[in-house]
């Protein structure tokens, strides 16, 4: 089973006046098979994280490790990692001009496999996995997040995650921009993933309602950059009532 290991993790910034650092030490660890949701208020750093794991060049990790299956994840391209088994949601472009959906997709299944997928069982599995999310088949020849609305750049995360099979999926604010039946649809989509029991998921959010569609073994309240209490779901049930402010000082709902 792939683990991913995180050490003390210190990672900066570059800001006007200078470096600043934004995680502080940061500890966790996700298995295979494993959902682990990372709740914390605005600014704590969750973003930063998921980005310093997708290697984004803005940030630098000043101190700490992140290994997978013991291999050091923070010297590898952002392929190599894709190729490890990561799936980064943010790794890939934010609008690829003249790519269509379903050539992206080919791409990306190539270099995470090794190998192209045989084209006609490959536009099956494209054409099943869409419609268990509920997308129109013409989304596939769109280009890649050209004009595509909030739900829709969800969905096609989703729809990535599907198809490339990681060992171990980092998904920021998935919930954001949705509408309940558009939540709906993406949970399933992750629970279907997780459901074959072959995937680690880092569920990062602000807020608790995505966790009541995709239940979280480990709950970890996040604030001022690193992991400041661990649990389980019950955990997310106290955040959901309470809000923050027994961690921050600041009166903010969850
Ligand atoms: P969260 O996702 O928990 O809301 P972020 O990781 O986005 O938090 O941000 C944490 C802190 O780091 C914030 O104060 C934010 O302004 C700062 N920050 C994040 N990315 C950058 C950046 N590229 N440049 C400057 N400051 C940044
Ligand atoms: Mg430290
Ligand atoms: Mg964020």
């Amino acid at each position: 089973m792939a683990t991913l290991e995180i050490r003390d993790l210190h990672v900066s910034v570059e800001a006007e006046n200078g470096p600043r650092e934004i995680l502080r030490g940061v500890d966790l660890t996700v298995k295979q098979g494993e959902t682990h949701a990372i709740m914390g208020p605005n600014g704590s750093g969750k973003s930063t994280l998921a980005y310093s794991i997708a290697g984004h060049p803005k940030y630098t990790v000043t101190g700490g490790t992140v290994t997978l299956d013991g291999e050091d994840v923070l010297s590898m391209s952002v392929d190599e990692r894709a190729r490890a088994g990561l799936f980064l949601a943010m790794q890939y472009p934010v609008e690829v001009a003249g790519v269509s959906v379903s050539n992206f997709l080919r791409t990306a299944a190539t270099a995470v496999r090794g190998e192209a997928p045989k084209l006609r069982l490959w536009v099956k599995e494209v054409k099943e996995a869409m419609e268990r999310l509920q997308m129109d088949p013409s989304f596939a020849e769109r280009n890649v997040n050209e004009g595509f609305s909030g739900g829709e750049k969800k969905r096609h995360e989703i729809l990535q995650l599907e198809l490339l099979k990681p060992k171990i999926a980092v998904l920021d604010e998935t919930d954001s921009g949705l509408d309940v039946d558009a939540l709906r649809i993406v949970s399933e989509g992750v629970n279907r993933v997780r459901d074959t029991g072959e995937i680690g998921t880092l569920l990062i959010t602000h807020y608790t309602r995505i966790l009541r569609y995709i239940k979280p073994d480990h709950v970890h309240v996040f604030a001022g950059g690193k992991i400041v209490e661990s649990g389980g779901p019950e955990l997310a049930d106290k955040l959901e009532a309470e809000g923050y402010e027994a961690y921050t000082g600041v009166k903010e709902t969850a």
